[in-house]
């Protein structure tokens, strides 16, 4: 369809303004003006279903944040040069929720920061500059981040000190024991950065691997991996931008699925609910190989705006229970997706954690042939029936399914009944 002058008139400037590199969603674009709950609108009025924003994770416009952001920006901003409580209540009620082991915090305002800053700790702790990430991996927007976030395509030159592991993809992996052999390939990759004369420095994911097409796995097989790690002598930064804070439901981080003690936790997104506020939390000891010689200041990390708003979140999702919610609202959406999987032929494997779930989409259930076609018209289609989601993993046919945490029971009818009539149109 054709586009309306508003729409086309929003998306020329951008391009002339803005540049290439802002890559929007859909072929018609969506002008949102307001949001609530896992809702939002767009400048016609019309209502979607959001099942994409894990930033707005305590939902849209909550009020409890909107009032802590609100009220400490009537009283005071300053930065962490001087005394404030505010940062400091957070960081015992944020380490609280880590395993003890984890004892330290600092403060940043974007998670691609707190990867960078995680990517030098390492390289202090260990005295080497090896990363090893996962084949499709993003970890951010800084020189080094980008540089171990294969992700950003071949435009982006990766770091010659960065190596990669395939993510572990149980689906295709189908029967193999999936923790032995992600060991091993991690094994393989510490050996290769020998060979070359790099020496090991840590490995950073995400360990429900989401650009590499949302892969949970089960609880538990990162464990063989995370030790061979290290015995290498590098550390395991646990990436939780995406699913940390309560979004895989069964534990609040996600290395909590996998019982895991990471040296170094990185947050970001869902922190403060749109306030741009992230996180790295650490073991002592690894965090003083950086900071008991090099200092660090980020002007508006950790300030007590941010710390008033990440306070917020911490305290609803407390209050609102939204962990147990996740946890069975969660399942619910999984058992229904999976019933539109014995009626499409096309939806070759569902699975997820929490609210956190990956659609993946075939051209045959016995080949797993990835159909990203299909996946790129079902986007549309679903946007169509005013259901925003997105696509993710190396063949680009993964459907993300990662609704703001306020999705309830109610939403799910929604979801499916448009998939099940938009795979339904598009003859799969
Ligand atoms: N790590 C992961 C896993 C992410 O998904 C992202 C953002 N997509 C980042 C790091 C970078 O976070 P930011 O955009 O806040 O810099």
């Amino acid at each position: 369809a054709a586009l309306d002058e508003a729409t086309r008139s929003l998306t020329e400037r951008r391009k002339d303004l803005l540049g290439a590199s802002y890559r929007l969603f859909y072929r018609r674009p969506v002008h949102l003006v307001r949001g609530k709950g896992a809702y939002l609108w767009d400048a016609n009025g019309d209502k979607y279903l959001d099942v994409y924003n894990n930033v707005a994770s305590i939902g849209h416009c909550h009020p409890a944040v909107i009032e802590a952001v609100y009220e400490q920006m009537g009283r005071l901003n300053t930065h962490t040069r001087y005394l404030h409580e505010t940062i400091l209540d957070y960081s015992e009620a944020i380490l609280a929720t880590m395993p003890e082991e984890i004892n330290r915090a600092m403060y940043m305002c974007t998670g691609s920061e707190a990867n960078d800053l995680a990517m030098r700790i390492a390289c202090e702790w260990s005295g080497g500059t090896g990363i090893i990430v996962t084949q499709e991996s993003y970890h951010g927007t800084s020189f080094l981040t980008s540089g171990a976030s294969p992700a950003l395509g071949s435009g982006q030159n990766l770091s010659p000190n960065t190596r990669l592991v395939p993510a572990p993809d149980h689906y295709r992996l189908a029967g193999q024991d999936a923790g032995a052999w992600f060991a091993a390939e991690m094994q393989k990759q510490i050996d290769d950065m020998a060979a070359h004369g790099i020496k090991f420095a840590g490995f950073m994911a995400d360990s429900i691997f989401s650009s590499d097409g949302v892969l949970p796995g089960e609880a538990g097989f990162l464990k063989e991996a995370i030790d061979v790690v290290h015995k290498n002598g590098g550390i395991f930064i646990a990436d939780e931008v995406q699913p940390g804070f309560v979004r895989t439901g069964e534990s609040f981080w996600g290395f909590g699925r996998h019982g895991l003690i990471p040296d170094v936790v990185t947050t970001g997104k869902p922190m403060g609910n749109g306030i741009p506020v992230s996180g790295l939390f650490a073991r002592k000891e690894v965090m003083e190989a950086f900071s008991n010689h090099v200092p660090y200041f980020n002007t508006f990390g950790g300030n007590p705006v941010s710390m008033a708003a990440a306070s917020a979140v911490l305290n609803v999702i407390k209050e609102e229970n939204l962990q147990t919610h996740t946890q069975k609202v969660g399942a619910e959406l999984l058992g229904e997706l999976k019933k539109l999987q014995d009626k499409h032929e096309s939806v070759g494997d569902v699975r997820g954690a929490g609210l956190f779930i990956g659609f993946e989409l075939v051209k045959d259930r016995n080949s797993k042939e990835p159909d990203k076609e299909l996946a790129l018209d079902l986007i549309e289609a679903l946007r169509d029936e005013h259901v925003l989601t997105s696509v993710a993993g190396p063949y680009g046919n993964v459907l993300k399914l990662r609704p703001p945490l306020a999705f309830q029971s109610g939403d799910i009818d929604w979801l499916t009944g448009a998939l099940d009539r938009s795979l339904t149109k598009l003859g799969r």
